[in-house]
């Protein structure tokens, strides 16, 4: 399969504080690649100058063969790039219909939206059945499928996911892992940053470790499930 997307020696700063240093990868459509990493080493960051929120000081970025390191941040939404934050910003005070109608208000396809939000509740049968509470009233694991379900509404090309295990019990986890695994059956590209590096490399094809915003380690999921050093530092064995 052909990248969808191609990072190659990306910098960023925040200030003087160097966050990325000739950062590198790649992602080929309807592939789960996943970004790993301790706290700090730079994931969020990555993802942030794929969304354009935060500029490279060197480097391209490839999205479907095009330059989009200049482009921004609305045009890379448009262009099919969706991103879910870590932590659970959902819009509070709306409904989770509401919520789910967010993702899609720049889109003038009026069928396509109704049969994309028919398919996000499939997805997420929870969700159907709370179409009119209030979204800040949801569970943490709900609030993650809202934001997954959000994202999707946008009919991204690459998904975006920010760290979404992050304060799920091991039962959501599982669910939210299982649904990451539907959405790339059915052909979703995703980028998947996390920490938790167990079930990260379960669910992905490839993986990147980040080091003090250095790419450390890279290869297929499974055999760095495998990989001793891989097991020691961040499997926990
Ligand atoms: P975590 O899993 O803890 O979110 P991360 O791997 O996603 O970590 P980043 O959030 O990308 O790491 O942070 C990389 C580095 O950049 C850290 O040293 C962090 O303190 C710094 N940093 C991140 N955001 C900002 C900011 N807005 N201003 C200044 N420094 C920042």
């Amino acid at each position: 399969m052909p990248d969808l997307l191609e990072l190659t020696g990306i910098s960023a700063s925040y200030g003087r504080i160097q966050a990325l240093s000739n950062v590198s990868l790649r992602v080929a459509e309807g592939s789960i690649v996943a970004l790993l990493g301790s706290n700090g080493a730079g994931k969020t960051t990555t993802l942030n100058t794929i969304s354009r929120l935060v500029p490279v000081t060197s480097g391209s970025i490839l999205f479907d063969g095009k330059p989009i390191e200049n482009w921004a941040s609305h045009r890379v939404v448009e262009g099919g790039i969706a991103q879910v934050p870590e932590g659970r910003e959902v819009f509070r005070d709306m409904s989770v219909r509401e919520n789910l109608e967010m993702g899609a208000y720049r889109r003038k396809d009026a069928a396509a939206v109704r049969s994309d939000f028919e398919r996000v509740l499939d997805y997420f049968p929870k969700l159907r059945e709370r179409l009119q509470q209030r979204a800040g009233t949801l569970s943490g694991g709900e609030q993650q499928m809202l934001l997954i379900g959000r994202a999707l509404m946008m009919r991204p090309r690459l998904l975006l996911l920010d760290e979404p295990s992050l304060g799920l019990s091991p039962v959501l986890v599982q669910q939210i892992f299982g649904i990451i695994d539907r959405l790339h059956k059915d052909g979703l590209t995703i980028l998947l940053v996390e920490q938790n590096a167990a079930v990260a490399l379960a669910c992905s094809n490839y993986a990147y470790i980040l080091e003090n915003g250095e790419m450390a380690l890279q290869g297929f999921s499974e055999q760095l499930r495998r990989d001793d050093g891989v097991r020691r530092t961040y499997l926990g064995h």
